[in-house]
């Protein structure tokens, strides 16, 4: 009888994903192909990198890749049978594990992972095994997980993802091949980013650096209603500086507001002490404004945004923390010109 996964997601379907290649995977895939035409690929891969980074993208075209019946550079070739089956979340020797209705991955997924991976493929030459995030196993699950790293079988390879590899049993990490991602500000990912989202170069330059180069959380930020949000609060904070607008109109936002308010001020002070214009308005402004604030002044108004930030969490009143804080920043500012008139 053939084994029913109950782990994978049918709202996952990697059909809907992009297949396009991006930059900051590009030296996993280097590495991976290195290793397949060696006929070496690792049997446990440890796919990581902070933030955004499609990971989970990257993870499930390997898996396509180690599934399809005639790979190229370990990529798939997208209509063989086996592509086919994986497109249509179908293919009976791929598996995915993740946290169902809960915030860990329990020790009884990873056991019936297990039985799953000790059987015979039934229409691959291997089984394919993708488990997200992987810090989110228990200790318990993590222990279970390492019973199956330490007896590998020729034909199964397990793809591990997470953020973060520091809070991983190093018991696990060690049984991996590491594939660690990140996206640099290059013309390439600048490149990919303004194509994936639609825009301009110089616009998506401008959402990358406001996102710290996390590539996912800067097509986020240019979803138009986001993108006019952050051109918006910026416009405010230049207003509230040049004293047009009374500080204490930032703290007045509707309910629940503030905290998305905190964090893209947060990114805004950022590109601030980034310092670089972008070719894009009204961030240049911005850049232009607060390039007059020393960084003996910027950097603490970072440092007290980044409190309020864990503050607006705890039940402490928003309103209060942004007045406070929009207070500070129109101080910041006549500071400046009573210094720089002195
Ligand atoms: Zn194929």
């Amino acid at each position: 009888m053939p084994f029913t996964p109950t782990t994978n997601n049918p709202k996952a379907c990697p059909r809907r994903l992009p297949q396009t290649l991006l930059p900051w995977h590009a030296a996993a895939w280097q590495r991976l192909a290195a290793g397949a035409e060696r006929g070496q690929i690792a049997h446990a891969l440890l796919i990581h990198g902070e933030g955004g980074l499609h990971k989970l993208q990257l993870g499930r075209q390997i898996a396509q890749g180690l599934l399809c019946e005639r790979p190229v550079a370990a990529r798939a070739c997208g209509d063989c049978r086996g592509c086919l089956l994986f497109l249509s979340g179908n293919h009976p020797d791929w598996v995915e594990v993740f946290p169902v209705d809960s915030a860990v991955i329990k020790i009884d997924q990873i056991r019936e992972l297990s039985a799953r991976l000790s059987m015979r493929p039934q229409i691959a030459s291997r089984q394919v095994a993708l488990l997200w995030p992987a810090e989110q196993m228990n200790a318990a699950s993590a222990n279970a997980l390492l019973k199956t790293l330490e007896e590998p079988s020729a034909d199964t390879h397990l793809l591990l993802l997470a953020d973060r590899i520091g809070r991983l049993p190093a018991t696990i990490r060690s049984r991996c091949q590491r594939l660690p991602l990140v996206a640099h500000d290059d013309d390439a990912t600048v490149g990919t980013v303004a194509a994936l989202a639609g825009v301009e170069q110089p616009r998506a330059r401008a959402a990358l650096a406001l996102a710290g180069f996390d590539p996912e959380l800067a097509l986020e930020n240019l979803r138009p209603e986001v993108w006019s949000a952050l051109a918006t609060l910026t416009q405010r904070l230049i207003d509230v500086a040049s004293g047009k607008l009374d500080s204490g109109t930032l703290a007045v936002n509707p309910k629940g507001e503030g905290a998305i308010l905190l964090q893209r001020w947060s990114r805004l002070l950022a590109l601030a002490v980034r310092g670089e214009r972008l070719g894009s308005a009204p961030f240049d402004a911005w850049v232009d404004l607060t390039s007059r604030l020393e960084m003996s002044t910027l950097l603490p108004l970072a440092t007290q945004l980044e409190r309020a930030r864990g503050m607006a969490g705890s039940g402490v009143r928003e309103d209060l923390l942004l007045y406070d804080l929009a207070a500070r920043w129109s101080q910041a500012f006549n500071h400046g010109e009573r210094r720089r008139g002195a």
